[in-house]
């Protein structure tokens, strides 16, 4: 079998990360570790989360879903050293991509004023043959729309001071980092805080039982996926991401 290629490390030379995400657990199923490991070395890191999954357990109606998944999600994000959380409570399943999730998300850059904004894999599939999720492709597409929208004086000028809202402009985001992505180029070492990655999976335990996957164990599924991507780091366990650069001409 031909040989992954490497993987670099992931810049550290940032402050601040904005994690913009379709779904709780979305972030524990490729990122945790990272996002550990970061906030161990004193950065800021906070989440949003567009949808509250409240479609994503079949069992359980969505108002009351809503309600678990977000009390899920602030455990989760707890155990990884973040405190930072939005919901932005759109509907969970049905996300289009378009301007009104621009708009959203772009308040939330707007808001939060990051270096770096981390969201999930947006291309069609993972790898293989499964496609990816019709949520997941929305928020990523919107994503790298609405940070460059952030910086633009122009655009969604009611979220402005000079507009009537209470932001500014933000354009200092420089990339954005797509966890997960089958055409991973960099990755991060989580040798040290997978244990924490794990916990914070485990903290999604009514969806996690809402699954039904039989014999889902949270630490073999991440330990499989960040080793694998570790052989390509050189370390033993490390989470892959795709890196989108938000300047141009790159
Ligand atoms: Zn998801």
């Amino acid at each position: 079998m031909e040989k992954p290629p490497a993987l670099e490390p992931l810049r550290e030379d940032w402050e601040r990360a904005l994690c913009v995400v379709a779904h709780p657990d979305d972030m524990e199923f490729g990122a945790a570790a990272a996002v550990a490991r970061w906030t161990g070395q004193g950065k800021s890191v906070g989440y949003v989360l567009v949808t509250s999954g409240e479609a994503g357990i079949d069992a359980v109606e969505p108002d009351r879903c809503r309600d678990l998944r977000e009390a899920e999600q602030v455990e989760s994000c707890r155990l990884v050293g973040v405190t930072d959380v939005a919901f932005l409570r759109q509907p969970d399943g049905v996300l289009e991509y378009g301007v009104p999730l621009r708009r959203l998300v772009a308040e939330q850059v707007r808001r939060f004023r990051p270096d770096v904004v981390v969201t999930g894999n947006f291309r069609e599939t993972w790898g293989g043959r499964n496609l990816n999720q019709a949520d997941h492709v929305a928020v990523g597409r919107a994503v790298v729309d609405a940070v460059r929208d952030a910086g633009n004086r122009w655009v969604f000028t009611d979220q402005l001071a000079e507009g009537g809202g209470d932001l500014e402009p933000w354009g200092g985001v420089g990339e954005v980092w797509a966890f997960g992505s089958p055409d991973s180029t960099h990755a991060v070492d989580t040798t040290g805080t997978l244990d924490a990655g794990v916990a914070s999976l485990e903290a999604h335990g009514a969806y996690i039982d809402g699954l039904g996957w039989e014999d889902f164990d949270p630490r073999e599924f991440l330990e499989g996926m960040a080793r694998q991507a570790g052989q390509r780091l050189g370390t033993t366990f490390a989470a892959p991401f795709e890196v989108f650069p938000m300047g141009w001409g790159e």
